[in-house]
């Protein structure tokens, strides 16, 4: 059985003192697919050394919208351009808008956004969406510059995910639906289709336990919630969702539906 985690920084500076053992763990646990997100030269150095290492790791570069503080020049698109060029990344990712912990930089997270759907189509890249606060105008954009791909840590109305699905993308539930208080992901969860969802730890973020950093071991915990709301078996589970991880990167799947 194969467990996929459709989120995670595995190249982040928080694993750099035992990189090796997270994987370790996780593999042991059977979670040999996942998505690592790379926002930075050094996350992205590690997790292309790590993709040679792991068939089932994919690749995704980014200039992440909560990045666009101090520097939000064009060169930084470039420059992604040229790690494109440089890396082959399998998909383009997190971007998107953060109204949430970021709405000063609205304008400049659109810009970069729009701009980052351009590379994907371009180079015919799934995408990784992150949206907080912010689902209208993320919908709105990538209604205009339709790409297939991911909404991250989806915490968004069952309508609202209606409509992302109908725009051909799947979405992508992680550890915050393990709260007893979570109502929302839950329903959500128990109605869209089985065949557009995905499971993510966005390790070492969102551990459901204070002062606890997340690994991606831990979406196993993900699964059997899932498993539990769709009453089905987590064997069951795991090879649908594996089926959605693959077909993302199959470059026929445009989205359809
Ligand atoms: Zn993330």
């Amino acid at each position: 059985m194969v467990y996929v985690d459709a989120h995670c920084h595995l190249g982040s500076r928080q694993y750099d003192n035992d990189r090796a053992e997270v994987i370790e763990r996780m593999l042991e646990k059977g979670v040999s697919d996942a998505i690592i997100i790379c926002c930075s030269r050094h996350d992205l150095l590690e997790s292309v050394r790590l993709r040679q290492q792991h068939p089932g790791f994919k690749l995704a570069v980014s200039i992440h919208p909560q990045d666009l503080e101090d520097d939000y020049s064009e060169s930084r698109l470039n420059e992604l351009r040229e790690i494109i060029e440089e890396y082959h990344p399998d998909m383009i990712g997190e971007t998107g808008l953060d109204y949430y912990s970021h709405p000063h930089t609205r304008l400049q997270q659109k810009h970069f956004f729009i701009s980052q759907l351009e590379m994907a189509r371009q180079y015919d890249l799934p995408i990784n969406v992150h949206s907080r606060k912010a689902s209208a105008d993320t919908l709105e954009i990538l209604r205009k510059y339709p790409c297939r791909g991911i909404i991250h840590s989806y915490s968004g109305s069952v309508e609202m995910a209606r409509l992302f699905i109908k725009e051909g993308y799947y979405l992508s539930f992680g550890a915050s639906l393990l709260f007893a208080d979570a109502k929302r992901p839950k329903e959500v969860i128990s109605r869209i289709p089985l065949e557009r969802l995905l499971i993510e730890s966005d390790s070492p973020y969102q551990s459901p336990v204070k002062g606890h950093r997340h690994e991606p071991e831990d979406v196993v915990n993900i699964y059997e919630a899932v498993s539990r709301i769709r009453n089905i078996s987590v064997e069951e589970l795991a090879e649908i969702v594996e089926s959605c991880f693959n077909r993302i990167f199959e470059t026929s799947d445009k989205g359809i539906g």
